[in-house]
């Protein structure tokens, strides 16, 4: 089993433009979408939801006011101004209980719960493209970083049931806990980059990360055109890393068109962006072909 993990330094990159044109390229594949926290795989695949899951994580204080006694001791314990004042009962503020327990711990009513925290939701569903394991967190939630493992295991388990070779993931932003998680182990990291020192400046940073993991990473330039200068700049730190340069892809206006639509840019554009995309795709999978060789 094949997995390969879309990552780009920051948002708006076009990751999941690429993604979900791959999605229709490489079928027959497993779809990932692991940028738990800013979900938008969706929106191009519109999934047909099969299974929904809770996704829990962690604890939080729940007051019962027909056991409390508003004595306050609650509110003058908790270091994090969570406890909210209440003429017959405080009740916690979920956003702000940071789960220290305290106050379950010295309520003298014993009247406060300490239950799992209910943090997002993930599915497994159906796309135009095959199987796609998704999820959303909720506002203010943290442990994205397990939630991203948990649908990697997901795909995993549903590519081994399908006899499906390929996992094809959307990976979050950034070089943070999410990223790690969905790096650790994958086969391949496509890393797409824009020309502009920020840009840059983020690729240098997740290849470090990549090569921390020993993942392979092919890299793809997006809106090239903008700055042949820096894509030149791009296109040489790779050659001085033994990067594989995927390819290169122009600024287009039909990329924000086709997700306004719906659409992958395949689907939304036959001309020029349509071929470069599916030369970008060619070249990964005569890479992972090869690799696969080896
Ligand atoms: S400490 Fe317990 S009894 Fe006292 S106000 Fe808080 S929940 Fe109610
Ligand atoms: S668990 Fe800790 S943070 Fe949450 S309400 Fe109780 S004392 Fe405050």
């Amino acid at each position: 089993m094949f997995e390969i993990v879309v990552l780009s330094g920051k948002g708006g990159t076009g990751k999941t433009s690429l993604t979900a044109a791959f999605a229709q390229l490489a079928q027959p594949a497993v779809i990932c979408d692991l940028d738990v926290d800013a979900p938008d795989l969706h929106m191009l695949l519109k999934p047909e939801i099969l299974r929904t899951e809770s996704f829990q994580s962690g604890h939080e204080a729940v007051i019962r006011p027909e056991d409390c006694t508003n004595c306050g001791t609650c509110g003058e314990m908790c270091r994090f101004d969570a406890v909210i004042p209440g003429d017959d009962a405080p009740a916690i503020d979920p956003l702000h209980c940071e789960g220290c327990k305290v106050c379950v711990t010295f309520c003298p009513a014993n009247a406060i719960d300490w239950q799992l925290r209910t943090c997002g939701e993930w599915y497994h569903s159906e796309t135009r493209f095959g199987r796609m394991v998704h999820a959303q967190l909720y506002p203010a939630q943290e442990n994205s970083g397990r939630l991203v493992a948990l649908l990697r295991e997901q795909a995993k388990e549903l590519a081994r049931q399908r006899q499906i070779p390929l996992i094809l993931s959307d990976g979050p932003p950034g070089i943070g806990c999410p990223v790690i998680s969905s790096l650790s182990g994958a086969s391949f990291a496509v890393i797409v980059t824009e020309p502009t020192p920020s840009g840059r400046h983020d690729l240098a940073r997740i290849v470090e990360l990549c090569a921390h993991f020993k993942v392979p990473v092919g890299v793809i330039v997006n809106k090239h055109d903008l700055s042949p200068a820096r894509t030149a700049e791009i296109v040489a730190d790779c050659k001085a890393k033994g990067l594989f340069l995927l390819g290169q892809v122009p600024f287009s206006p039909e990329v924000t068109e086709a997700m306004v639509a719906g659409r992958t840019i395949i689907e939304h554009n036959q001309g020029p962006l349509a071929q470069q995309v599916k030369e970008i795709w060619s070249n990964l999978s005569t890479h992972i072909k090869n690799a696969q060789a080896a």
